[in-house]
């Protein structure tokens, strides 16, 4: 959740001479060292450049974004350019991303212009500014500025700070979540602002409020705790568990450290996921 790993700036480099010997309007010898820069400019400013640095090339911006529609691989049979289609397989290869980052709950198949390519057509193409998310992320983005988003591939986020909250009730038996940025934790009132958007405007607290009780059910139905005092133990387990497994700020670990600081959680909630297993779409018992 929150981070992929980043496509090497090399490898984007690569990407302009495939662009640039697929399109007439674009030149090895002048378009070439401009765009570069460009993606050099996008690297070191943590993935977003300046207005000025995008100036050099603003003549082909609408050139670039034209080139974007060469990564779609949606019908092989149109006799369309797919010359890019590369780039939409690379990304989107479960081995470089297997769950959304935003949301971590379904597959990418979608690729996001972080920078918007409206906007920002000269990014249009470089696969810095392309990000693999869910359909549902990519939607909820789709018209909000990209000042409400960390940068997946430039988190900006020390290592080992743990800044997702789950605050978490009990409401007829079952676990209610909402998600929070803990800015004490993280110590950067602009991130914090700016992962509070986010976490907003994917609207996890809904999303998620589904997939916290299925991830719930599943957990305490394999479990055999049968006390209070066992039920601490277990919660302390499955955090070091699950931060092993997704991360320290995932939603999951957020949630099972949230439960830790909730005590009306307890066997007689437990029971009742139990007793009351949630049924999931296919009808199967989780
Ligand atoms: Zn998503």
């Amino acid at each position: 959740m929150w981070v992929l790993n980043k496509p090497s700036l090399a490898r984007s480099k690569q990407d302009i001479d495939v662009l640039i010997a697929h399109c007439n309007n674009l030149d090895a010898v002048v378009d070439k060292p401009l765009l570069e820069q460009l993606y050099n400019d996008y690297d070191n400013g943590g993935g977003e450049v300046t207005t000025a640095q995008l100036a050099a090339t603003d003549g082909k911006k609408d050139v670039i974004r034209g080139q974007y529609s060469k990564t779609s691989g949606k019908d092989p049979n149109t006799g369309l350019d797919k010359t890019l289609v590369y780039l939409r397989n690379e990304l989107l290869d479960p081995d470089f991303a297997e769950t959304c980052p935003y949301c971590s709950i379904n597959k990418p198949n979608q690729l996001d212009h972080y920078m918007d390519k409206s906007t920002y057509g000269q990014l249009a193409t470089c696969r810095l500014n392309l990000v693999p998310l869910c359909g549902h992320c990519n939607w909820l983005k789709s018209d909000k500025p990209y000042k409400d988003f960390m940068h997946p591939y430039y988190p900006k986020v020390r290592s080992r700070v743990v800044f997702l909250k789950a605050d978490c009730t009990i409401v007829h038996g079952r676990v209610c979540v909402s998600f929070s940025i803990d800015g004490t934790a993280l110590g950067n009132v602009a991130l914090e602002v700016r992962l509070t958007r986010q976490i907003s405007e994917i609207r996890l607290d809904k999303r998620l409020q589904k997939a916290v009780n299925e991830f719930l059910t599943h957990e305490l139905l394999r479990s055999h705790v049968r006390t209070n005092a066992g039920l601490r133990r277990t919660l302390a387990e499955m955090q070091t568990i699950t931060g092993r497994q997704y991360g320290d700020n995932d939603w999951r670990t957020a949630v099972i450290r949230g439960l830790r600081n909730c005590a009306a959680f307890d066997m007689t909630v437990v029971n009742n996921y139990r007793n009351n297993p949630i049924v999931v779409n296919n009808g199967a018992v989780l």
